[in-house]
């Protein structure tokens, strides 16, 4: 339903909870953030509402420089913490949130089960995290991991990604579900909507359908899901909040 994401030189973690609380006027049942803390990977996720999920986060006094957050509307599972976002493979070096709906998703399973793949949620989004992981096993990168795992799905997606073998990026990626990135001055962010961007900052690049974005600290760039450069329009916003 909601995500937001942020690398750059502040803590992301307050960040995410405040992204996330203004998403919430979109409607959620539950929410998680995935952080990167050197070359582990922390998520913290809970049904319910942002408030207690940031409860849960102050208590561990976490720091950051990048991370992602998701508010959940459940369409494959029910609400509860295991099928809250984010999504990890096995060894928990990759997790993504995604919103939307992995129309393929039990072809994909039956596949990726039978490849030795074991699942934890019932949702239709954890095939992403296992599907990228199977590229990256034959030697892909990330993006190039991420291209190929979404020629395979059938649906929609907005998405945000991070590896901890490539802690310098987020990948996001759009079909039918909004994304925007914000550009800031030594900081970068990605939401479903700008008003999860707007108080960094006003310099916004809007993805469209079949785009791959990769956003690092201090830079940007979009391709096709087939590997074709893009040149994105940056776009000013006007309003505040
Ligand atoms: N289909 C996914 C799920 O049920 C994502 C739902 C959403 O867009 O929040 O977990």
């Amino acid at each position: 339903c909601g995500i937001v994401g942020y690398i750059g030189k502040r803590n992301s973690v307050p960040i995410l909870i405040e992204g996330l609380k203004r998403l919430e006027y979109r409607g959620y049942d539950s929410a998680g953030i995935g952080i990167l803390n050197g070359n582990d990977s922390i998520i913290i996720k809970n049904k319910g509402k942002v408030s207690l999920l940031q409860e849960k986060v102050q208590q561990l006094n976490l720091k950051s420089f990048i991370g992602i957050g998701h508010t959940r509307w459940a369409t494959h599972g029910i609400p509860n913490e295991t099928n809250a976002h984010p999504h990890s493979n096995s060894d928990g070096s990759l997790f993504l949130i995604h919103n939307g709906i992995i129309e393929n998703y039990q072809t994909l399973k039956r596949i990726l089960i039978n490849n030795g793949y074991k699942f934890k949620s019932e949702t239709d989004s954890e095939v992403l995290p296992h599907l990228i992981d199977s590229f990256l096993k034959k030697g892909n990168n990330l993006v190039k991991s991420v291209q190929l795992a979404l020629q395979e799905v059938e649906g929609t997606y907005g998405l945000a990604i991070i590896y901890t073998k490539e802690p310098d990026k987020i990948v996001a990626a759009r079909k039918g579900s909004p994304l925007v990135v914000g550009l800031g001055e030594g900081e970068n962010l990605v939401a479903s909507d700008v008003s999860a961007v707007i108080s960094h900052t006003k310099q916004v690049v809007y993805l469209e359908d079949g785009e791959v974005a990769v956003i690092t600290q201090n830079d940007f760039c979009a391709k096709t899901i087939y590997d074709e450069d893009i040149r994105k329009e940056v776009h000013e916003i006007t309003m505040s909040l």
